[in-house]
């Protein structure tokens, strides 16, 4: 009988709840708000993006410790300032496979500092010291531009700064950019040599008890041709996340540059946050197909062709459109 009495009375519930609801503009609200407003998710502007790369190169090559790289450093902290981000500048040296010590600064630009809720943005804004890739003999100890390598993905993240600004986010974000990831040994170099600014961070962490749920890095995200596959390293640390991400571009019509193929495993900043840091983070980086590269990675990769003629503002944007769709998702528990 208890079953039935029950029945009558969640009955009862139930065609009183659909006549309050004919009559919702006189009955008291108690029931707490639902937000079923759609998600509007803020358009990027591959045209900027573009433009964030070209201010990149005009200080010069961002090798660190040299007075362009501290130059392109103050401005892009000055730009994360002006967006209302909460700017920290973390110094420290990086020695290099040759033994040379070298100034560098990882910069942790915060969005809502004060949220529990996070989501961690990297690249790495140095650039290479030398172009040993370079079909020109004569020219490989010149540090290369980094249009793609480092500067694409740091233009991604100043303009996904600007959108924050522009459109406020219920959710922190953190923009973090590492130094001295590119001045590795060529060749076959231990990995530790490379990725310095992402190991520092990682065993130093800045903001302290920082615990986001998990982090995007973004490096050579520009060229005119890419190609995103998922990377062994992702997959291992933040399969989950990476799987999401893929899922969504492909859903945003990208399917045909975010591809389900299984690149190997990759010695970027990611292996270090999610080593050493353990942080889940996963790396969007161009690979072209193994039959089509030498070195895995553009055929610009450590050359002095890694310039802003190779970079093109549709694939930034797209970039930078799937980023924050995720970002403006997660805030709303829609990722
Ligand atoms: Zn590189």
């Amino acid at each position: 009988m208890k079953i039935k009495h029950s029945f009558i009375l969640i009955a009862l519930i139930g065609i009183c709840f659909q006549s309050c609801k004919q009559d919702a503009s006189n009955a008291p609200v108690s029931t707490p708000v639902v937000d079923n407003t759609p998600l509007k998710i803020p358009g990027v502007n591959g045209d900027s993006i573009f433009q964030f790369v070209e201010k990149q190169l005009s200080f010069g090559t961002r090798v660190p410790g040299t007075p362009t790289h501290k130059a392109c450093k103050d401005w892009m902290v000055q730009k994360f300032e002006s967006y209302g981000a909460k700017v920290m500048e973390q110094d420290f040296d990086a020695t290099i496979y040759t033994g040379e010590v070298m100034a560098s600064t990882n910069i942790i630009a915060q969005f809502n500092p004060k949220q529990k809720k996070r989501v961690m943005l990297s690249a790495h804004w140095d650039s290479r010291m030398i172009a040993e890739k370079d079909k020109d003999k004569d020219r490989q100890d010149d540090p290369i531009p980094g249009a793609d390598d480092g500067g694409s993905g740091v233009a991604v993240l100043l303009e996904i700064g600007r959108i924050i600004a522009e459109n406020p986010i219920d959710m922190g974000v953190d923009i973090i950019l590492f130094d001295a990831e590119d001045q590795g040994e060529p060749g076959a170099g231990k990995p530790e040599m490379w990725c310095l600014g992402s190991q520092y961070w990682s065993r130093n962490i800045v903001p302290k008890s920082y615990d986001p749920k998990y982090g995007i890095l973004l490096d050579m995200v520009g060229s005119k041709t890419p190609r995103f596959g998922k990377d062994a390293v992702s997959a291992q640390f933040a399969g989950t996340v990476q799987d999401k991400v893929w899922s969504l571009a492909q859903a945003m019509g990208y399917g045909d540059i975010f591809i389900n193929d299984n690149t190997g495993p990759l010695t970027d900043d990611h292996y270090f946050v999610n080593t050493i840091a353990r942080i889940p983070m996963i790396d969007i980086i161009n690979q072209p197909p193994r039959d089509q590269t030498e070195t895995g990675f553009g055929p610009h990769w450590h050359t002095h062709d890694d310039d802003i003629d190779i970079i093109s503002a549709r694939t930034l944007r797209i970039v930078g459109q799937i980023v924050t769709a995720v970002i403006y998702k997660e805030s709303k528990n829609k990722f």
